[in-house]
């Protein structure tokens, strides 16, 4: 159901030249993300495959290399949506195509007396930055080096440009705390999301690491619309280098950590 690489070889081209390479030393010279979604794309996408790929694929002349990273706003998106009270827990945003996903599964779930609700959705690339700059203060004095703070905040938080809640794909469901889901209420939730998420195209990626997965700590509230972000993930593979992680403390320590091999691609694989 996914684009051939034909497609994707044409993208590199005019990419390659677009990309720019700016120091991560001076995250000032940054302009402001949230106005991106005025630019126009850097990247056409031509696909010939258009009766096998998802509409939000096809016609996604509006994933570029700004989308990918969360630069763009996601309430103007013509992608995403507002989560229905019903199904979440406060004011968030996901993709079309995911929350026809989750409701269906929201629906079913209740069929088995379980009740789903999405507690964070889409995040921009300027409110991971806010999450990962208050975590840096604390961290930069607690640790002794810079690569040891990120190394630090990096178990359960992403750098911005490398989350994947920035794709509108993957969400928290019921809550962030490993240990509600390891008994009681949040265990049988759990239970069921490991039974029958996969039905409904939701899968968990980040598994407990035992069997040398790198990356985050294990998240069992994090479940990902893999026919979207698979294809998204590829994208991001193709375009975008640790030299693009910029824009914020400590992003300097990108590279160092090689983010995009490590925690990029540190999901389990399906
Ligand atoms: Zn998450």
């Amino acid at each position: 159901m996914f684009l051939t690489t034909k497609p994707m070889k044409l993208l590199l081209i005019p990419c390659a030249i677009l990309i720019t390479f700016s120091s991560c030393a001076n995250p000032g010279s940054e302009t402001a993300p949230q106005s991106s979604n005025e630019n126009k794309p850097s990247v056409v996408v031509v696909s010939n495959a258009a009766d096998t790929v998802p509409p939000s694929i096809v016609s996604d002349s509006l994933v570029t290399n700004d989308f990918l990273m969360g630069k763009f706003n996601y309430r103007t998106h013509p992608f995403f949506i507002k989560v229905p009270a019903t199904m979440s827990t406060k004011e968030l945003y996901v993709q079309k195509e995911t929350l026809e996903a989750f409701q269906r599964m929201h629906e079913a779930a209740l069929k088995d007396s379980v009740s789903l609700k999405i507690v964070s959705g889409t995040r921009s690339f300027n409110e991971q930055k806010n999450i990962w700059e208050t975590k840096w203060k604390k961290e930069i004095v607690a640790q002794k080096t810079p690569k040891a703070a990120a190394l630090k905040i990096l178990e359960y938080s992403s750098m911005p440009s490398t989350s994947r809640h920035h794709w509108g794909t993957d969400i928290d469901i019921n809550s962030v705390e490993g240990a509600y889901f390891r008994k009681g209420k949040g265990l049988k939730e759990y239970n069921w999301l490991v039974a029958n998420g996969n039905k409904f195209g939701f899968y968990q990626t980040y598994t407990p690491k035992d069997k040398g997965r790198t990356g985050y700590s294990v998240e069992e509230w994090h479940w990902s619309y893999l026919p979207l972000s698979k294809k998204y993930l590829e994208y991001y593979n193709a375009r975008i280098t640790n030299n693009d992680i910029k824009g914020f403390t400590g992003c300097e320590t990108a590279a160092e950590i090689d983010i995009i091999q490590n925690f990029v691609n540190g999901i389990e694989k399906y």
